[in-house]
C-alpha cells in the first residue's frame, strides 16, 4: 500500500508531534520558496490573501467530506492545542447548566476535567480507575441528566486506552477529545455535540486544533470566554478571526488530500487495525517477554504501550532495547515518563512495513536477551 516510502527517513514511532507522510513533506519542500508561483512562501503570505482563504476553505471542506460531517455542524480551526480546547470546551458549553460530566480514563481526560473545573461544576461519571487500563462498564456510570455535556477522551495517547464504542448519554450533548484518533476510523458525527482534535498526531503539524460542533450549541459562551476561544465568534469569522497558524493549516490540508488519495478514512481504519494487530500479536506471542497492561477490549490502535523483559518490565533491558532500536533508526519508542516502558504510536503515516520492521526487531531482541537477568 502506497502510504509513503520514506527511503532515507527514520522509523518514527513518536506520540506527537509525529510522523507525517513523506509525500506531503516533499510537496511542502517544493513550495517552500514560492507558493503557486507567487514568489513567496505560504508562511510569508497574509492570512487575508485569497490563497490562504482557499486553503482554509479546502481544509474545512475536506474535514466535512472525510468524516461525513452533517450540514448542521460547523468546522472550526483554533489555536492553543488540545490543552487550549480543554478550556474552550467548558468556556463555550458549560454555561447552559453550569455543570458537566467527565469520564476520566487516562492522563488527558483527567487534565481536561481539571481545566473545566475552573469554569463550572465537574462531576466524574465514575471514580478514576486506580490502575488505568480499562473503562468501567457504562451501566456503572452515574450521569447527571442536567449536565451541560458529557465528556470523554476517545483515545488516551499516554495510557493506550481507547473507546471502541460511543457512549449513550440520553440526549445530553456528547463531547470528545479525538486528538490522537481523528481520521483513523469512521464514526457517526451526529452522535456528538462537539468533537475536537489537535493536528499533531494524525493530521498535521502542531499549532492547529480542529473543532466540529453542532450548530445549536453555539451562542452561549461564558462572559469570560476569550475571543480566540469563542466558538461562535470563530465560526462567524470562518476561523480567520485573527492570524491563524497558517502554515499548520496549509500542511494539514495537504494531509487531508493525502488521506483522500489513499482511500479515505475507511482505508486508514483498515490499516490501523492491521498494524495494531501485528504489534499486539507480537506482544501476546512473546511468552510474557513483552507485555501490554491494557485490557484487550480497550486497547488503542494508535498508541501501544508495552514493557520489555517481563510483565512488570526490566528497566535496564528497556534501556538496551531503546539503544538498539535507535541503531537501526527506530526513534521515539520511549514510553511517557508517567507510564514507563515503551510506547509505539502507529499513526496514519506509519506504514505496515515499518511495523513489520519493529516486530522483527522485537523478535530478534527477545532471542538475544531472553535469559537476561
Ligand atoms: C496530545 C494530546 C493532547 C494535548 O495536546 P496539546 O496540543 O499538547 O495541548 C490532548 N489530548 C490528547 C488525546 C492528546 O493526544
Amino acid at each position: 500500500m502506497g502510504l509513503g516510502s520514506g527511503a532515507s527517513r527514520s522509523l518514527n514511532f513518536g506520540a506527537g508531534p509525529a510522523k507525517l507522510p513523506t509525500e506531503v513533506l516533499e510537496e511542502v519542500q517544493d513550495e517552500v520558496l514560492s507558493y503557486l508561483s507567487s514568489g513567496m512562501s505560504l508562511m510569508e503570505m497574509s492570512h487575508r490573501s485569497k490563497e490562504y482563504a482557499k486553503i482554509n476553505k479546502d481544509a474545512q471542506d475536506a474535514v466535512r467530506e472525510l468524516l461525513n460531517v452533517p450540514s448542521n455542524y460547523k468546522i472550526l480551526f483554533i489555536q492553543g492545542g488540545g490543552t487550549g480546547a480543554f478550556a474552550a470546551i467548558a468556556l463555550n458549553l458549560i454555561n447552559r447548566t453550569g455543570t458537566a460530566d467527565y469520564c476520566v480514563t487516562g492522563t488527558w481526560s483527567e487534565k481536561a476535567a481539571k481545566e473545566a473545573a475552573k469554569y463550572g461544576e465537574v462531576n466524574l461519571a465514575f471514580p478514576k480507575p486506580k490502575k488505568l487500563g480499562n473503562v468501567p462498564k457504562q451501566s456503572t456510570w452515574i450521569l447527571n441528566p442536567n449536565a451541560s455535556y458529557v465528556y470523554y477522551c476517545a483515545n488516551e495517547t499516554v495510557d493506550g486506552v481507547q473507546f471502541h464504542y460511543i457512549p449513550e448519554t440520553n440526549g445530553v450533548p456528547l463531547v470528545t477529545d479525538m486528538s490522537s484518533s481523528i481520521m483513523t476510523e469512521n464514526f457517526d458525527v451526529s452522535k456528538f455535540g462537539c468533537i475536537f482534535g489537535g493536528a499533531q498526531k494524525n493530521i498535521g503539524p502542531s499549532g492547529v486544533t480542529v473543532v466540529i460542533i453542532r450548530e445549536d450549541l453555539l451562542g452561549n459562551p461564558m462572559k469570560i470566554c476569550p475571543t480566540v476561544f469563542d466558538f461562535t465568534y470563530v465560526d462567524k469569522e470562518k476561523s480567520i478571526h485573527n492570524t491563524p497558524a497558517t502554515f499548520s493549516v496549509y500542511v494539514m490540508e495537504k494531509v487531508f488530500r493525502w488521506i483522500k488519495k489513499n482511500g479515505g478514512v475507511s482505508e486508514m481504519e483498515k490499516h490501523a487495525l492491521a498494524k495494531s494487530h501485528l504489534l499486539y500479536s507480537a506482544i501476546e506471542n512473546s511468552n510474557d517477554f513483552y507485555s501490554c497492561p491494557i485490557e484487550k477490549a480497550y486497547r488503542s490502535r494508535m498508541n501501544i504501550p508495552f514493557r520489555v523483559g517481563g510483565v512488570n518490565g526490566n528497566e535496564q533491558l528497556e534501556d538496551i532495547f531503546l539503544k538498539e532500536s535507535e541503531k537501526i533508526k527506530m526513534y521515539q519508542l520511549k514510553g511517557h515518563r508517567s507510564v514507563g516502558g515503551m510506547r509505539a504510536s502507529l499513526y496514519n503515516a506509519v506504514t505496515y512495513e515499518e511495523v513489520e520492521i519493529l516486530v522483527n526487531f522485537m523478535k530478534e531482541f527477545q532471542d538475544k536477551y531472553e535469559n537476561y537477568k
